[in-house]
């Protein structure tokens, strides 16, 4: 494994300083192969609470299948998913004797956010937050609205809960999937390329709020090509080519590591 290591460094960034807690998410040697492609083997990822982790990489490399492998979206051939260190999901040839939760309501600990919002167009975006909720029974119809309201502002959305999803513009729309998926409290937070499909003019917006959720101290882990806002924004990047990791650490190692490359100011990164 490509790595930082250096846990005793004394110059070790804040990132370092929350490695003494068990990951909340971690794949043990995942392997992940369609027909005769290997997209990735032997793969290990640990995510700790309040993380913020970027992968990024060339097209084709194995970014998407590996975080639609961590929830189960894609079915991992070798290696396991651990949730808070209990085995989660298990790759079809890791056998049954494994014991692993029947329910999968653990499933709902991880909210996932897509490249193309995958928002229910019959729904009102109001309809498209309180869903979730409503169907696992996690409160009154009040309370689900109340707290769906409250996620909708801290999006940004408040103004458009009553529209639906053709009205919005993509950015708004990928906001309301963002709310969709803090409705249901979920521990980690997985973003699928969440800005690639929008127009330049609205990717700001969304990385943004994707920003402001890192802060406060959400546990994400983000596929993105938007290598200025992985900088900016993660406690750690992951590089991925071929199935491989190929460099892993702090946004300042890897702007070592790529000696040259220029550091921008934050605002650019939203631009
Ligand atoms: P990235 O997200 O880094 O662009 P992907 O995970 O999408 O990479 O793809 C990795 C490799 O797996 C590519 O070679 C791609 O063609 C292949 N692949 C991805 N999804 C499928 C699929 N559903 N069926 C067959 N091959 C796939």
């Amino acid at each position: 494994k490509a790595g930082i290591e250096d846990t005793d460094s004394p110059a070790a960034p804040s990132v370092m300083e929350r490695d003494d807690s068990q990951p909340v998410i971690r794949l043990d040697r995942g392997g992940k192969s369609f027909g005769d492609n290997s997209v990735f083997s032997n793969l290990n990822l640990a995510v700790r609470q309040g993380e913020v982790v970027s992968i990024i990489g060339p097209s084709g490399s194995g970014k998407t299948t590996l975080i639609r492998s961590l929830n189960g979206l894609e079915t991992l051939d070798q290696g396991v998913v651990y949730l808070k260190e209990k085995p989660f999901i298990a790759g079809r040839e890791e056998g049954l004797s494994m014991s692993l939760p029947k329910a999968k309501t653990e499933m709902l600990e991880l909210g996932m956010v897509f490249q193309s919002f995958n928002l229910f167009p019959h729904k009102t975006v109001l309809g498209n937050v309180t869903l979730g909720p409503h169907y696992h029974n996690r409160g009154s119809v009040g309370e689900i609205r109340a707290s769906a309201r409250a996620i909708l502002s801290q999006v940004g959305m408040l103004a458009h809960e009553n529209k639906y999803p053709h009205q919005l513009s993509g950015g708004q729309q990928q906001r309301v999937a963002i709310a969709r998926a803090l409705a249901m409290n979920p521990s980690v937070l997985l973003f699928d390329e969440p800005t690639s499909a929008l127009d330049p003019e609205t990717v700001g917006e969304v990385l943004r709020i994707m920003a402001d959720l890192g802060k406060s101290g959400r546990t994400m882990i983000i596929v993105t090509h938007e290598m200025k806002f992985a900088l900016e924004v993660s406690d750690r990047v992951i590089f991925m080519e071929g199935g491989k990791v190929v460099f892993e650490g702090s946004p300042d190692a890897l702007r070592d590591e790529f000696c040259g490359m220029p550091v921008s100011p934050i605002s650019s990164a939203f631009e």
